[in-house]
């Protein structure tokens, strides 16, 4: 198993790296801890490491860290994964933000749950970026009309874009999908009339190139906790 601490300080050298590489200010890159199958152990272990973001796949694996870690101060928990309208109020109570809304009926259910919290809840629309493997998330083509349906919502807000382009080999390969991503967020900016600041994408493989592109936000698994076992 790999050392926590010594896993996120390789990323952050690279985050430095490809900061500097893009004459970018390293404070403008937000790294995301993902958790998906990592214990309340490791993930504390990243915590006493500085880390304070982390990223969730499954509402049920989440709830069941949420509560062991909860006297871990200033800890913020960010939903990533594919969700369930009868799921939206569970993740209300625990997510200080959604990056996965790629429907309006999911927007609705989020808003009127934040509603009932009495909260605004800051969320990402997710985009389907990189061709036919890419299942999840909203064509570039329907992305201003879903945009133009969850601005009216009150208890939402969209902060930027997410998207999570197929595995390629050479990490240089997906330049061009992260690039795609940004130029639609940017005319997304146009058509809002106020900035949409978070681009949230690179992973544990290709976060150096979606860094040089424009990320604001890395979600990082295997580089920080090591290889997930297979399902
Ligand atoms: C698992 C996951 C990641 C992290 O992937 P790694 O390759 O392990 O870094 C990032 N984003 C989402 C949405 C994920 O599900």
């Amino acid at each position: 198993m790999v050392a926590v601490a010594d896993g996120l300080e390789r990323v952050r050298g690279r985050v430095a790296a490809a900061c500097a590489r893009a004459n970018r200010d390293p404070t403008e890159v937000e790294l995301l801890a993902i958790t998906k199958t990592v214990g309340p152990a490791r993930i504390s272990e990243a915590y006493a490491a500085g880390q304070r973001d982390f990223g969730e796949n499954y509402v049920q694996e989440c709830l069941g860290k949420v509560g062991p870690l909860s006297t871990l101060v200033g800890l913020r928990w960010s939903f990533v994964g594919h969700l369930q309208r009868n799921k939206a109020a569970r993740v209300v109570e625990f997510a200080s933000r959604v990056q996965s809304v790629d429907r309006l009926e999911l927007a609705v259910a989020l808003d009127r749950a934040a509603a009932a919290k009495g909260r605004v809840l800051p969320i990402l629309i997710q985009v389907a970026i990189g061709g036919e493997e890419t299942k999840s998330g909203v064509d570039a083509a329907s992305l201003p009309d879903l945009f133009d349906g969850i601005e009216a919502l009150p208890n939402v807000r969209v902060d930027g874009l997410m998207s999570i382009p197929p595995p390629r080999k050479d990490p240089e390969q997906s330049r061009l999908d992260h690039r795609a991503l940004r130029t639609l967020r940017d005319r997304l900016e146009d058509r809002a009339r106020r900035p949409l600041p978070v681009l949230s994408m690179g992973m544990s493989g290709d976060l150096d190139v979606a860094i040089e592109e424009g990320a604001t936000q890395v979600r990082v698994g295997t580089a920080i906790f090591g290889e997930r076992r297979r399902g």
